[in-house]
C-alpha cells in the first residue's frame, strides 16, 4: 500500500536513485520556480506514475514538479537573484507575491460568481449558471498536487484574500433553500476528496433530505482517482466514503465524480482500475475532464487513447478544456486552431461511446465557449464558436463568429468577424455588476 506524504521537500519523498535522475539544473529550477508555483506530490505519483528513466521528458513529472519554463524569464531571474544574494525572507516573499499577482490568479471573473444571502457574501459559493452551484468546503481547499496550470492556485498558495472557501454548511443550505432553480451542486476545491469521510458526510447528508428534492445531482470534482486512488481502497475511511456514495444513490440523487485525468498513464495502474470499479459499484458515475496541455497531452493519439481507456473502465468522457489564462499558461498553452485540430483528430478516431466528450472549451467570464471549428465564409477566415454554458442561458448554443487569429490562445484575444464591433452578448455582459448574472434580461 502506498502512503501519502505531505511534505514539500524534494529529498523527503524521492529515493536516492530518483534524486540522482534529476540533473543539477532541474533541482535548481524546482527550487526557484517552486517559490512562486508551489508543488506537492505523493509516493503513488512518484513511484507508480513517473517514468524515472526519462524524467526529463516525463509528462507526469512535469505535471507534479516545477520546470524552468513555467516562469517567464524575467520572473525566474528575479527570484534566482534574490536567492543567490541570500535575501531576507520578507524580501523574497514580497517578490514572490508580486509575481503571483502578475499571473492572473483569479481568471474568468470568478469573483463575480460569488453570491449574497441577504447582506452576507458567501465566499465559499460560486453561482454562475442558474442550475449549478459550486461549493468550496474550506477543509477541501488543498489538493493531491498543485498543478501549475490550475486556475484555482490561490486556493493553496497562501493568497488568502483571493481564496474561495467556507466552512458553514448552514449557509449553503440556507442559500439552496431559497434557490429552487438549482438542480446541481458541485463540491470543488482544491479537492473535496482530501476531506475525511465524516466531514464530507456532514456536508452531503442534509442534501439528501426531502426539503432539498430540487437538488437532483451531487458532483464531486477531484484529482484523487489519478493521484491517490487509495482514497477509495485502503485509506482508513475508504469504506465510509463508499458507503456515503451508496447512500447518495439510494436517496435517488445522481452522484457524479468529475475525475481529472491528464494523461493515459494515470489510468494504467491496478489501483486506479480497482478504485474506478469500487466507485461505479455504488451506482455513482464517473465523468472525466482535462485541459489540453502543451508538453503533456498535445497529441490526438493520447486523447483518443485516454477516452477509449476511460470508456473501457466504465467512465464517461466529458470535457476537453483549453488551458486557462492563469499561472504557467505560457508553458502549457496552444493556439486555439491547434486545440481544435487536436480535438477533431482525436474525436474522429473513437467510437460514438467516447463522443460524449465536449470541447475544446474555454471557461471564460461570459461562459463556456467551445471552438466548433475554423471556416471560410465569403473569403473571410473565421472561428466558429458557441456557448456550452452562458451567464445568460439564452446565449447557449447560438453559433457566433470571430476573426481567425492563428496566434490566439484565449477568447480575449479574438475580435468579432465580419467587421462587427462587438460579440452578440457583450452588451449584456457589460451590465453585469452583481453575482446573479443569470437574472438580467
Ligand atoms: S484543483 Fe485540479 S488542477 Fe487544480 S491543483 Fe488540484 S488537481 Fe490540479
Amino acid at each position: 500500500m502506498s502512503k501519502q506524504i505531505k511534505t514539500y521537500a524534494l529529498h523527503n519523498y524521492l529515493t536516492i536513485p530518483q534524486m540522482e535522475s534529476l540533473s543539477e539544473e532541474m533541482k535548481k529550477d524546482i527550487e526557484i520556480v517552486g517559490r512562486v508555483l508551489p508543488f506537492k506530490t505523493n509516493n503513488y505519483v512518484v513511484d507508480e506514475l513517473i517514468n524515472w528513466d526519462d524524467v526529463e521528458h516525463d509528462p507526469i513529472f512535469t505535471l507534479n514538479f516545477p520546470r524552468m519554463g513555467m516562469l517567464e524569464k524575467k520572473h525566474y531571474l528575479a527570484v534566482e537573484k534574490l536567492l543567490d544574494q541570500q535575501a531576507e525572507k520578507e524580501v523574497i516573499d514580497r517578490k514572490v507575491r508580486e509575481i503571483r499577482l502578475a499571473l492572473n490568479p483569479n481568471p474568468a471573473g470568478q469573483e463575480h460568481n460569488v453570491p449574497y444571502l441577504g447582506e452576507i457574501k458567501l465566499k465559499g459559493i460560486q453561482h454562475k449558471y442558474p442550475e449549478t452551484v459550486l461549493f468550496f468546503p474550506s477543509q477541501g481547499q488543498t489538493c493531491h498536487a498543485f498543478c501549475t496550470f490550475c486556475f484555482r492556485w490561490p486556493q493553496f498558495s497562501g493568497m488568502s484574500e483571493l481564496k474561495f472557501a467556507m466552512k458553514e454548511a448552514d449557509l449553503l443550505l440556507k442559500y439552496l433553500r431559497v434557490h429552487k432553480e438549482v438542480t446541481d451542486i458541485l463540491f470543488t476545491g482544491g479537492d473535496p476528496m482530501v476531506m475525511n469521510a465524516a466531514t464530507l458526510q456532514a456536508y452531503i447528508r442534509p442534501l439528501l433530505t426531502p426539503e432539498f428534492s430540487h437538488i437532483h445531482s451531487i458532483r464531486i470534482g477531484t484529482k484523487s482517482l489519478a493521484y491517490w486512488p487509495y482514497r477509495y481502497l485502503t485509506d482508513a475511511d475508504s469504506d465510509d466514503i463508499i458507503s456515503l456514495f451508496e447512500e447518495v444513490v439510494a436517496a435517488g440523487k445522481n452522484l457524479s465524480v468529475q475525475a481529472h485525468f491528464n494523461h493515459p498513464r494515470e489510468l494504467s495502474t491496478d489501483a486506479v482500475k480497482q478504485a474506478i470499479k469500487r466507485i461505479l459499484s455504488t451506482g455513482a458515475q464517473i465523468r472525466t475532464q482535462s485541459p489540453l496541455l502543451r508538453n503533456i497531452n498535445d497529441k490526438p493519439e493520447l486523447w483518443a487513447e485516454m477516452w477509449r481507456k476511460q470508456v473501457d473502465l466504465g467512465c464517461i468522457p466529458y470535457y476537453m478544456f483549453i488551458a486557462r489564462d492563469t499561472g504557467a499558461k505560457h508553458y502549457f498553452e496552444l493556439p486555439l486552431d491547434r486545440c481544435w485540430q487536436i480535438f477533431r483528430r482525436a474525436y474522429r478516431q473513437v467510437s460514438g461511446l467516447c463522443r460524449t466528450v465536449r470541447g475544446p472549451s474555454m471557461s471564460d467570464n461570459a461562459g463556456k465557449i467551445q471552438v466548433l471549428g475554423v471556416q471560410e465564409v465569403r473569403g473571410e477566415k473565421i472561428f466558429v464558436l458557441r456557448f456550452i454554458q452562458g451567464r445568460n442561458p439564452k446565449w447557449v448554443d447560438v453559433p457566433f463568429f470571430a476573426e481567425y487569429n492563428p496566434k490566439a490562445t484565449w477568447f480575449d484575444q479574438l475580435k468579432p468577424a465580419f467587421g462587427d464591433e462587438r460579440f452578440f452578448f457583450e452588451e449584456q455582459l457589460l451590465k453585469l455588476k452583481v453575482a446573479k448574472p443569470f437574472l438580467f434580461e
